[in-house]
Order: C-alpha cells, then structure tokens, then sequence
C-alpha cells in the first residue's frame, strides 16, 4: 500500500500556491471576525450544518455547467465525510440538480458567482439544511484569487472551477478528479467550520500562517497537500464532534 504523503506524489511547488488561493474567497484573516466565522462568511451555520438541533438532513444541491459535471467518486466521497461527520436523523444526499447553459465568462468576481448561486440554487425544502455547489466554466477572476480552484463563498456556498483544476494538473484527467474531490471536502470542511473558523478547537491545530487551515499532515484541511487526501484528521474530527457532530 502507498504511504498516505507519497513525496513523489505531493503537489510541486507551483501548485501549493493554486492551492493556497482556495481560500481567498471566504477565510482569509480580513473576513473573519474575533469569533471565528465572518457572519455571512464559510462557517456561520457551521453549528446547524454539523449537528442534529437545526436540520433533520442534509442535502448537496449541485448545479453544474455543461460539460463540467463533477465526477461521481468525487460527489460520494463528499456524501461519506458529511455523513461520518454530522449528526442527522435523515442523512445526507448528493443531488446533481441543474444543468446549466455555459455562462461564457472567461472570469468570473466574487459577485459573479454569488449572483449565480442566488439564481440556480433551489429553495430549502422542509427539514432539510442546504450545501449549494455550484461548477462553473470559466476561472476565477484574480480580485477572488490568483488560479482559483475553487472556494467557500458564503455559509452554505461552494464554488468549483474545474477548467483551472485541470490546468493546474497539466491536463491530467486522473488528478483533475482527484483534486476535484479534495477541493470539494476541503471547501465542504470550511462550511462545517474549520479551522477555527466557527467550530473552536478542542485542541489547538489551526495553521497560524495560514489562518482557517489544519497543521496536521495528511489532512485535507491543510493550506495545501497531497490532492489524494480525503479525509479529515482526528483534531479536526475532535472540533466537528465538539459541535455536534460525530
Ligand atoms: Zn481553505
Ligand atoms: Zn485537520
């Protein structure tokens, strides 16, 4: 069996700072408040999205622009860690629900996007807390961050670009999905409140260079890593059980 942070695997330096530019939407240091999560930033429904008080279940709703539509390995890695990590009665489904017309745009700005996500994202329905993701063509515009793969763009809102994640694997389709699916629970992990971000620390483990970010190896919380890397290490595991999670 490989070692979990295989050297030779690990993202070339070019592409830690792709990774680094996740962040720049939703949890740099200027978007959070003392408490952690900005309140219309990644984090603010942290408490609801991760345990039992608020929502019976959880729903993914993801909108996808032809031909982008993520992968399903992708989709139900992210169902597994919502369902190992949050506490609801009725579970946790992935929907692929639009699809969507290409915008066109070669870049899109931070209001491009939530502009986006107000017009496709479908009304909450009953019990049900809501994860919208939306995948777009196009790339990020640089006032969101430089090489964009993707963000947390509000408490409920993800953002994903594929055609960046593909460019920043060379054109390799294996690890275009692989880090798809990385982005796509790291950026999930934002919204359940890590690091620091809305969930406090059962132990310290927020990356002070890198606020909002695991400084545990092999988590997917960290800045950057590994694009193999699926799951959460065991501090961040203690902080969402904290909260309510499990
Ligand atoms: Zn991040
Ligand atoms: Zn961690």
């Amino acid at each position: 069996m490989a070692p979990a942070m295989n050297p030779a695997r690990l993202l070339p330096g070019a592409l830690v700072v792709l990774a680094a530019a996740l962040v720049a939407a939703g949890c740099g240091p200027s978007s959070r408040s003392a408490a952690g999560a900005a309140p219309d930033g990644p984090g603010a429904a942290a408490a609801a999205l991760v345990g039992p008080h608020v929502h019976r279940g959880l729903r993914v709703e993801v909108d996808f622009v032809e031909g982008r539509r993520p992968g399903d390995a992708a989709l139900e890695t992210l169902r597994q860690r919502l369902l190992e990590r949050t506490d609801h009665p009725d579970g946790v489904e992935v929907v692929l629900d639009d699809l969507l017309a290409p915008t066109g745009r070669e870049r899109h700005t931070l209001e491009d996007v939530r502009a986006l996500g107000r017009l496709h994202r479908d009304a909450e329905a009953g019990d049900r807390g809501v994860i919208h993701v939306l995948v777009l063509d196009g790339e990020a515009d640089p006032s969101l961050g430089h090489h964009l793969l993707g963000a947390a763009v509000g408490p409920t809102s993800i953002v994903l670009f594929p055609d960046a994640i593909l460019r920043a694997v060379g054109g390799s389709a294996t690890r275009a999905q692989d880090l798809l699916r990385w982005t796509l629970v790291h950026e999930a992990g934002h919204l359940l409140g890590l690091v620091n971000l809305g969930a406090p620390q059962a132990v310290s483990h927020e990356d002070l260079a890198k606020r909002g970010h695991c400084d545990q190896p092999g988590c997917v919380m960290r800045w950057s890593g590994d694009e193999r890397v699926t799951d959460f290490c065991p501090r961040c595991k203690d902080d969402l059980r904290q909260l309510g999670g499990r």
